[in-house]
């Protein structure tokens, strides 16, 4: 199991103070202005497996040039013949790492078996498509066996062998939590205090304390807000499904009755704001409609959600088409970072943002979505 820690940053390397620290220096700055309180938390990206993962190795073969005038024609003739089409990263030529004949070159041949042994060159390069003049004895060596997608697992993987690295910029200031500029994390943060506190109104009825709101981030609209409302009767109204279909119940669907939940609230889409969000959200070119020709139902919006929804929670915002999950703390079961990454399945037809710990301190209080 990877828990969703092991996702982002070490915790030591996030801004954290001690609790009462925290509560002291809130209620100074409540007291000084109506400012919010200042960010105490930090949303973190939920990265996919192959984000996360740590860099494999397979073994192959090298040789030391031992004539560099023949560098360029060897590169010619060996990748013709092991071209290694799943390693494009891998670059074909590295400085010797033989500290006593620093600039002698080796050179990438191809990669070898499982259960490799010594190879001659006569064995690795087939002649005469290649001709081995200017190369030394092939030896083995462990080489990344897939191209780097953040920069962690590039500076591992150079460390075995040098490495081409096409690097997603946003997902590097997401892992350093330089994403979201100051007015958005204030935005953020207001979405979540919306989160527990609608939580909040649930445990006061005895119900479970999750709570979720559904933004529109064109707009900054909150379109639901809605809690867990499961009971023996209807064990599944998690606060995710109600939420989805309160927005839903704003677009004149929806199939809940949660006229006794008065927390429970939606924003009517007036028929001008329909067609205007629907207009802009056609422009997305990975938009796609259900059968009636309609957006789903939560195409293009956010979701703030107390802690991280379960798997069923999970696949019902895969369906809706969500844009992007924000959770507060992880839960034991959680679908988006701790026992699975729903939103980052390569198999799945919709796949969206998460980030997670915001307001994580206030969020861990309250119950785990199960
Ligand atoms: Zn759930």
């Amino acid at each position: 199991m990877m828990l969703c820690s092991d996702l982002c940053l070490p915790q030591s390397a996030l801004p954290r103070m001690d609790p009462l620290g925290s509560m002291e220096q809130c209620e100074d700055e409540k007291a000084r202005s109506p400012n919010r309180e200042p960010t105490l938390w930090q949303a973190l990206p939920v990265l996919s497996e192959q984000q996360s993962r740590d860099m494999e190795l397979v073994l192959a073969y090298a040789a030391p040039i031992l004539d560099k005038r023949q560098t360029s024609r060897l590169l010619k003739e060996v990748s013709a013949v092991h071209p290694l089409p799943a390693q494009p990263h891998l670059k074909r030529v590295r400085p010797s790492s033989d500290a006593s004949r620093p600039h002698v070159l080796e050179m990438l041949l191809c990669l070898a078996g499982p259960a490799a042994g010594a190879r001659s060159l006569a064995e690795l390069l087939p002649q005469p498509a290649v001709d081995p003049r200017g190369l030394g004895q092939p030896f083995l060596v462990p080489v990344p066996a897939w191209p780097p997608l953040t920069r962690g697992q590039f500076e591992e993987a150079r460390a075995h062998w040098p490495t081409s690295f096409h690097e997603d910029k946003r997902v590097t200031r997401a892992l350093a939590g330089r994403l979201f500029s100051a007015q958005e994390q204030a935005e953020m943060q207001g979405h979540m205090e919306r989160a527990v506190w609608v939580a909040q109104q649930a445990a006061i009825r005895g119900l479970r304390a999750v709570g979720a709101v559904v933004v529109d981030p064109a707009s900054g609209q909150v379109l639901a807000t809605g809690h867990d409302c499961s009971n023996s009767a209807s064990p599944l109204l998690h606060a995710t499904m109600v939420c989805i279909d309160l927005v839903a119940q704003g677009q004149g669907q929806g199939n809940y009755d949660l006229r006794p939940h008065p927390a429970c609230s939606f924003t009517p889409v007036s028929a001008s704001q329909g067609v205007q969000a629907i207009s802009v959200r056609t422009l997305d070119k990975d938009m796609d409609t259900d059968e009636d020709g309609l957006p789903y139902v939560c195409t293009g919006y956010d979701l703030y959600i107390t802690r991280e929804p379960c798997a069923m929670c999970a696949m019902a915002l895969v369906h809706s088409r969500v844009q992007r999950v924000f959770y507060g703390a992880p839960s034991p079961d959680g679908a988006l970072g701790t026992r699975f990454r729903i939103h980052a399945q390569p198999d799945l037809n919709h796949r969206f943002q998460v980030f997670h710990g915001v307001l994580e301190a206030q969020c861990r209080q309250l119950d785990p979505d199960t």
